[in-house]
């Protein structure tokens, strides 16, 4: 004999505890499974373990997908007001960091007690440890096995992630699982990710490891103004993750290293003051001291300011605010933050996540293809379609 639940749901991340507190609460039973030893372990680890977990200007600007205008329901219908109500209901104290980003002033745990608080509540059965070997249709419903364990539900709501850090149990199951039934599935990378250089263009930064600027970072009209560092193999740094959601191979990036600055004009006043000064002085006064040395030692004319012509003092401002380098690739799903791409939109209805094609199944969060910027946006993405499929699965 099957066991009987309204809705199961797969994945206890940020989405699926969502989905399921909502699902909870309208009285419906609901089992949410997981595969891993604790539920929302991507929450924990996240924002540095202070979890960013919405931003107050999160809107469907934020957000890459084939199409973009698919996630403005859910984040109307759940937005970050309503979470961080929620939030607030548990007296859980948070802060802006910048950029409008909300972190706890405690611990990412505290999101994660609040979730399964909730899903108590809701009389939620969660459980860990269990993996599914296979689904099938049954009538109006699924039949779902759970290793040996036949499962029956009306609503079967996917919300396994992306395939983004394979070392948390990230499997990308829910492609499959799409596939199955007959969805699309864009093609998906790693998104929110260092890059990398290649040799040829490594071997003269190396020494730059550690080094951080406030960088405007950009990829044709794409920019970020944010912090960039450069990495042993590369870049990293908040705007470099960024554009990394938009950089495919092959691609040039741009970077200002000094936005704002006119660098020729400084260059030019401090010639004027002090001809004397080396090029690499004058720019250590506007650089980290690592970053002038290379800059002026590349520019090959790192010699007194009196010695350069305008020309020369133009090609040094294009080095500091027009860098365009290619990377070679990324650091990969390793430390991807998120996986661009996924489950396609075309076959799912905006209001409630199912799937157009296959009543009862509900695709939620980072599986779909919807991917935030860095700074809260996934989290909020997570919250919103979770709270839709909730309303209805
Ligand atoms: C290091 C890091 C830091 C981050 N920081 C932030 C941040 O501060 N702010 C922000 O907005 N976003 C952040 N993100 C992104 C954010 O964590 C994700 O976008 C978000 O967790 C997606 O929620 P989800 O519920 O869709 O998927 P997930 O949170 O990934 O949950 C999916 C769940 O499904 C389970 N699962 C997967 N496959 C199976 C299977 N076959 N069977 C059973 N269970 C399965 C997994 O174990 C997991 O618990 C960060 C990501 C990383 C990696």
């Amino acid at each position: 004999m099957n066991r009987q639940v309204d809705v199961l749901i797969i994945g206890a991340g940020a989405a699926g505890m969502m989905c399921a507190i909502e699902a909870g609460k309208r009285g419906r039973s609901v089992l949410i499974i997981d595969h891993a030893d604790a539920p929302g372990e991507k929450i924990r680890i996240s924002g540095g373990g202070r979890c960013n977990f919405t931003n107050l200007n999160a809107g469907p600007q934020n957000f890459i997908s084939n199409n973009p205008h698919f996630c403005i329901s859910a984040l109307r219908r759940y937005n970050q007001r309503d979470f961080i109500g929620l939030v607030d209901r548990h007296g859980i104290a948070w802060h802006e960091k910048t950029l409008g980003q909300l972190f706890c002033d405690g611990s990412s745990k505290q999101i994660i007690q609040m979730l399964v608080t909730e899903m108590n509540k809701a009389r939620v059965e969660l459980r860990l440890h269990t993996a599914v070997t296979s689904i099938e249709r049954s009538g109006d419903g699924f039949i779902v096995d759970l290793a040996g364990e036949r499962v029956q539900c009306v609503s079967l709501v996917v919300a396994c992630g992306g395939k983004s850090i394979p070392k948390m149990g990230a499997t990308g199951f829910g492609y499959d699982i799409a596939r199955q039934f007959g969805l699309l599935v864009t093609e998906t990378r790693p998104a929110l990710v260092p890059l990398t250089f290649d040799e040829h263009t490594l071997a003269p930064l190396k020494s730059l490891s550690g080094v951080s600027v406030d960088a405007v970072v950009g990829h044709g009209r794409t920019k970020f103004a944010e912090a960039m560092l450069f990495t042993h193999r590369g870049l990293s740094g908040p705007s470099i993750l960024q554009i990394s959601s938009y950089w495919r191979e092959g691609d040039t990036i741009s970077v200002a290293m000094l936005p704002g600055t006119k660098v020729f004009d400084a260059l030019r006043a401090a010639r004027a003051r002090n001809g004397r000064q080396a090029l690499q002085t004058a720019l250590g006064e506007l650089l980290p001291k690592r970053l002038a040395q290379l800059i002026a030692e590349n520019s090959k004319v790192d010699t007194h300011l009196a010695d350069l012509s305008d020309k020369q003092l133009l090609a040094v401002e294009k080095a500091v605010n027009d860098w365009q380098v290619k990377p070679a690739g990324s650091e990969g799903y390793r430390t991807a933050e998120v996986t661009l791409g996924g489950v396609s939109t075309d076959g799912l209805d905006q209001k409630t996540m199912e799937a157009k094609s296959e009543k009862g199944l509900y695709f939620i969060g980072e599986v779909v293809d919807v991917t935030g910027w860095l700074g809260g946006y996934n989290f909020q993405w997570a919250w919103s379609s979770g709270w839709v499929a909730g309303q209805v699965a």
